[in-house]
């Protein structure tokens, strides 16, 4: 049932939306060993003058409940390949992440419209990865065929929050992904948790053994950036690399990065200039 402010807020969203009031921010994804913007995660933003900002995790539910995902999808792919022409004309040439839900996943014509939309805009289909995430009502197994098309286009496939799906290991092995995520629980508790440990380092080996890249997400500090990338993890992302950046910001934080990233893959040893070293990076 939808709740009188549920209802309020899904209004407000519509009117958002349709009035260009969303936005989108995005996140950079570095390969672990050379630090090397692999892509950049497009994440959607809502501030409203009434309802203030509302996370994703509350309207895009709502959204997908109320028939207005494949608008929001739309106009966020949009923005985004726009976005990514920009940033290559002043010289940045990455890869976009884009989060699907897999509600839009159910028209079979799904992935002809985003190659129209990439072909509209002149995008290369290679420089596009979708994340997928298992919804409660949508295994992904049932879209097969939808998932088989996007990778005859050239397509990426990432399986977002590993772990935390009841079939992951299952869907990996039959559904034709390129890229697992470890959904950040898992890294949240590294370097210090022995069971966070072992979990990440079976992911990686086992999505190597696929054949698959491994991002690691919600990487937060120093410790947990060593471990990763001694154990192997391809790509990572989080506040410790960067937060969401603003469109405008991505180009100039790209030129800074490059130094800062040499700070961060060889921390000082003392430990209050590694605390400072910390705490420049969530700038
Ligand atoms: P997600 O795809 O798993 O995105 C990662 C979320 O973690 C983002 O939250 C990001 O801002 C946040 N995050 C990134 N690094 C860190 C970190 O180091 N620490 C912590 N604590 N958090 C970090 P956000 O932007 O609020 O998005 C939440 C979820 O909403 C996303 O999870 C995604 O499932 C969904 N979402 C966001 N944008 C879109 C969109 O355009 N379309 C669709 N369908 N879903 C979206
Ligand atoms: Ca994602
Ligand atoms: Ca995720």
């Amino acid at each position: 049932m939808t709740s009188k402010a549920d209802i309020a807020l899904l209004d407000g969203f519509e009117r958002a939306l349709m009035n260009g009031r969303l936005h989108m921010v995005y996140q950079p994804k570095v390969a672990c060993e050379t630090g090397e913007v692999e892509r950049v995660e497009a994440l959607v933003r809502w501030d409203d003058p009434k309802h203030g900002t509302v996370a994703p995790s509350r309207f895009v539910p709502l959204a997908e409940r109320h028939g207005l995902i494949d608008p929001l999808t739309q106009w966020g792919l949009r923005t985004t390949l726009r976005q990514w022409l920009e940033w290559r004309r002043q010289g940045l040439d990455t890869c976009i992440a884009f989060n699907i839900s897999a509600l839009s996943l159910q028209h079979l014509d799904f992935p002809d419209l985003v190659e129209r939309m990439c072909r509209a805009l002149e995008v290369p289909t290679d420089r596009l990865v979708l994340e997928l995430t298992e919804g409660a009502t949508q295994p992904l197994v049932k879209l097969m065929d939808t998932l088989t098309r996007f990778r005859i286009k050239g397509i990426g496939l990432a399986m977002d929050d590993f772990g935390t799906g009841y079939s992951s290991l299952l869907q990996l092995l039959q559904l034709p992904f390129t890229e697992i995520k470890i959904d950040r629980v898992f890294i949240r508790d590294l370097p210090r948790s022995k069971d966070s440990c072992v979990i990440v380092k079976t992911a990686i080996d086992l999505a190597h053994g696929l054949d698959l890249t491994v991002t690691a997400e919600g990487v937060e500090t120093i410790e947990q950036l060593t471990l990763l990338r001694q154990l192997g993890c391809d790509v990572v992302q989080g506040y410790l690399v960067a937060q969401p950046l603003e469109a405008g910001e991505l180009v100039p934080w790209a030129s800074r990065h490059k130094r800062r990233w040499k700070m961060l893959v060889k921390p000082p040893e003392e430990p209050r200039l590694r605390r400072h070293v910390e705490a420049n990076a969530l700038r």
